[in-house]
């Protein structure tokens, strides 16, 4: 059988550098990253089913309605879903998924989907934060505003949350990030199943009657 991925989530406030984060991750690692549904109209340069699916709303609401999603949001006036199916596949085949998504819809997996890595990105500061949002280019004052000022409450979210991760260089979120993923493939909880299957060569002798076993390499004639 072969091992699960592992679903890695990361968000956080609107600005605080996740995009760029991941990108400079998937450059790296090699990740299966989750291509969402979106009603937001495709920006400039934007391709559907590469960057989003963008679907209308009546569309989006009825893969609500069959549970097509793993998580959905409405993030400033759109809606933004994780197709199911697609993700589970990734993970059963023993993909690490990386979702980059908003603070809802990461609590949303949190519920369904509890061993998931749960990152939090903060900014360094909310100057810096606020230099951010504006060097993007992206907004206009009132979208700014909008922003900036849900940053403030998005920030008590980080509790909820397995780590955080200070967006200062992204070399350091990205090591950083690295090293949770690392940690985290460690985990005895993850790996005990695969260490105590007696198959492939591993089993198991038994050191005394109080039934304590070791585990060691089964040579070939022994
Ligand atoms: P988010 O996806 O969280 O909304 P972005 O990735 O779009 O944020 O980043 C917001 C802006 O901040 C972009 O202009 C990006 O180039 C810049 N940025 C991201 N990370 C850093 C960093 N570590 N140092 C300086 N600028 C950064
Ligand atoms: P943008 O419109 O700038 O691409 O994304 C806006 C926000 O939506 C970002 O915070 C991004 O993380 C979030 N987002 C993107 N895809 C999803 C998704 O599938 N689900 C949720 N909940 N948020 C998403």
């Amino acid at each position: 059988m072969r091992k699960k991925g592992l679903l890695i989530v990361i968000s956080g406030p609107s600005g605080t550098g996740k995009s760029t984060v991941c990108k400079a991750l998937i450059k790296k690692d090699k990740f299966w990253i989750s291509v969402s549904a979106t009603t937001r109209s495709p920006r400039k340069g934007e391709v559907d089913g590469v960057n989003y699916y963008f679907l209308t709303e009546e569309d989006f609401k009825n893969k609500i309605k069959n549970n097509n999603f793993l998580e959905y949001a409405k993030v400033y006036g759109n809606y933004y879903g994780t197709p199911r199916s697609q993700v589970l596949k990734a993970i059963k085949e023993g993909n690490d998924v990386v979702l980059e998504i908003d603070i809802q819809g990461a609590l949303m997996v949190k519920e369904t989907y509890p061993e998931g890595v749960f990152i939090f990105i903060l900014p360094p500061s909310m100057e810096e934060l606020k230099k951010r949002i504006i060097s993007r280019g992206s907004e206009t004052p009132e979208s700014f505003m909008t922003r900036f000022s849900s940053a403030y409450k998005e920030i008590n979210y980080v509790s909820k949350y397995n780590y955080v991760v200070i967006n200062d260089t992204v070399d350091n979120a990205v090591r950083n990030i690295e090293s949770i993923i690392a940690a985290e493939k460690c985990r005895v909880d993850r790996v005990k199943d695969e260490i105590l299957d007696p198959k492939e060569g591993i089993t198991y002798e038994q050191l005394d009657d109080k039934s304590i076993y070791c585990r060691s390499i089964k040579k070939s004639g022994q």
